[in-house]
């Protein structure tokens, strides 16, 4: 499906074409609404520390639970609520339903959240970002936001200011997908980034083998030198999670850990841990 910053794809017409189309006018129509209908909510994944097995940040990940079409997932409207805007609305929904689940937690971990590049350059962008924060009474340094390469690529003014004018306050930032965009050492060396989540793509699947596993270790050894955590995502199985802590990588996600799961969940988990002498989660 078409992106707001993906690769131009050369098709010619076929019949799914027409009801692609349709559906996206009605998710479009819809996702307003979704809001206030309480069709949205926030699901939250843990990004657990390699060396101990301890959640240490909880990944922000919106569901749509839609009355018919059942469970949407974000890849299905948040291109669409870019391209009509919804997104500043949305985002900042987003980031104070996130704000107000991490107040609960324990201190010591944080809660990501997803930014799309238009919420970035809407005008008032960070003031969305502090009232979240200033409403549910969460300490910046507790937030971290993810951003892609492809929202650095056209980066301008306004990415620069969103980006200083939080870090500034303590928010953190990470690069999310390393690895699929252009991956430009110059982003790493112009923003603050305090994490590198090296894209699933390197993890599993086919391309997986010996030279993911060198780009591995080699974005591993510079996360060491330049004090970044490295996040490998997607860890589905123990020889993974075994692979990429080898490899350096200092935090790991995935559905080895956990699927995202309601708050109520995420809040449980953390209580079990602060329960548990050792977690429970094995790591090999
Ligand atoms: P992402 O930020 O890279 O998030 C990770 C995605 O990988 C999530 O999919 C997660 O469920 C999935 N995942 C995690 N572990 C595994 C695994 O072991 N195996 C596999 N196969 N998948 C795994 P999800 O929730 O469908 O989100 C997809 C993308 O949509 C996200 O990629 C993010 O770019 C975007 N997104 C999600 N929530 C938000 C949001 O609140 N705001 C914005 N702007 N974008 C969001
Ligand atoms: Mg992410
Ligand atoms: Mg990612
Ligand atoms: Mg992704």
């Amino acid at each position: 499906h078409a992106k707001v910053n993906g690769r131009k794809q050369t098709c010619f017409y076929n019949p799914t074409m027409s009801r692609d189309l349709a559906r996206r006018r009605e998710i479009e129509a819809e996702l307003r609404s979704a809001i206030q209908k309480n069709e949205l909510s926030i699901f939250f994944q843990p990004i657990v520390d390699l060396a101990t097995g301890r959640i240490r940040t909880f990944e922000a990940l919106v569901r749509w639970f839609h009355p018919e079409k059942g469970e949407l997932r974000p890849d299905e409207f948040i291109p669409v609520a870019e391209e009509t805007g919804v997104i500043v609305t949305l985002g900042n929904w987003i980031t104070a339903q996130a704000a107000k689940a991490a107040v609960q937690w324990p201190e010591d971990v944080t809660v990501a959240v997803n930014l799309s590049p238009l919420q970035i350059k809407a005008p008032g962008a960070a003031l969305g970002i502090k009232n979240a924060l200033r409403e549910a009474g969460l300490a910046p340094e507790r937030l971290e936001l993810e951003v892609t390469e492809s929202l650095l690529l056209d980066d301008n003014y306004a990415t620069e200011a969103f980006i200083e004018d939080l870090s500034q306050i303590g928010v953190r930032f990470a690069l999310d997908d390393f690895g699929t965009g252009y991956s430009s050492l110059g982003y790493i060396q112009k923003y603050p980034f305090k994490k590198i989540k090296v894209d699933r793509s390197f993890v599993s699947g086919p391309n997986v083998g010996k030279k993911t596993d060198a780009i591995i270790r080699a974005v591993a050894e510079l996360g060491s030198k330049l004090e970044m955590d490295i996040v490998a995502e997607g860890l589905e199985t123990i020889e993974q999670v075994r692979t990429v802590r080898e490899a350096g990588c200092t935090l790991g996600q995935g559905y080895y850990f956990s699927r995202a799961v309601p708050d109520y969940l995420a809040a449980m988990l953390l209580a079990q841990e602060a329960g548990a002498e050792e977690p429970k989660r094995a790591l090999g």
